[in-house]
């Protein structure tokens, strides 16, 4: 089974939190090893729970998830356009 990013994306907080189980932690760090898109997104996602963990443990800002998406669209209209 191979995963594609949007599979990465859907898991991207579980994997922050390493609430993954192994199997899906392991096809997850096999694809980011291969995807700029899924790394930078990783990292982007990554500095946005560190800033919003300083005072509020991990809750996200109201309408994350969609600013998220709309993010990820947009990386992903990037990417396959060259
Ligand atoms: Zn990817």
């Amino acid at each position: 089974m191979r995963l594609e990013c949007k599979h990465v994306w859907a898991h991207i907080s579980e994997y922050l939190d390493h609430t993954l189980d192994a199997e899906l932690l392991a096809q997850i760090e096999l694809h980011l090893e291969h995807c700029e898109v899924c790394s930078a997104i990783l990292d982007s996602t990554r500095n946005i729970l560190l800033l919003t963990a300083d005072d509020r443990v991990f809750e996200l800002p109201v309408g994350f998830s969609e600013r998220l998406h709309k993010r990820l669209d947009e990386e992903l209209a990037a990417a396959s356009s060259g």
